[in-house]
């Protein structure tokens, strides 16, 4: 989708901090943080929010839950927010579907 920074993070047109990658999504850190862990995860094929990802891609959609729970159980102890911020009252400043994972305890830390 042309003008979506996510779509040119995917590409590589707009440099990240990767934590994870797979053949369908990615996982960097939020450029600002929030907590001690900040991590984004996008599916590589654009689509505007988690609604319609879910709605229209259950297959592909549990395939990206299935990362976004290795890579937050990789990068925290086990404790952790999943955020989806959907709409623009809600939050989301950015259309391509995106899980927050936040967490006060990075991988090594005390719960
Ligand atoms: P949301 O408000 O739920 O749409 O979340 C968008 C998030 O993307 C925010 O937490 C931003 O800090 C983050 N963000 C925006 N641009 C970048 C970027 N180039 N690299 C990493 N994170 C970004
Ligand atoms: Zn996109």
């Amino acid at each position: 989708m042309p003008d979506c920074i996510f779509c040119k993070i995917v590409a590589g047109e707009i440099p990240s901090r990767k934590v994870a990658e797979n053949d369908h999504a990615i996982a960097f850190h939020d450029i600002n943080p929030e907590q001690p862990v900040h991590i984004l995860v996008v599916p590589k094929q654009h689509y505007s929010d988690v609604s319609h990802l879910a709605l229209h891609e259950s297959s592909i959609t549990a395939e990206f839950m299935r990362f976004v729970a290795e890579v937050a159980n990789e990068q925290t102890n086990g404790h952790f927010r999943l955020q989806f911020n959907t709409g623009s009252q809600a939050g989301q400043t950015v259309f391509h579907v995106h899980g927050h994972i936040l967490s006060q305890n990075p991988k090594g830390s005390l719960a």
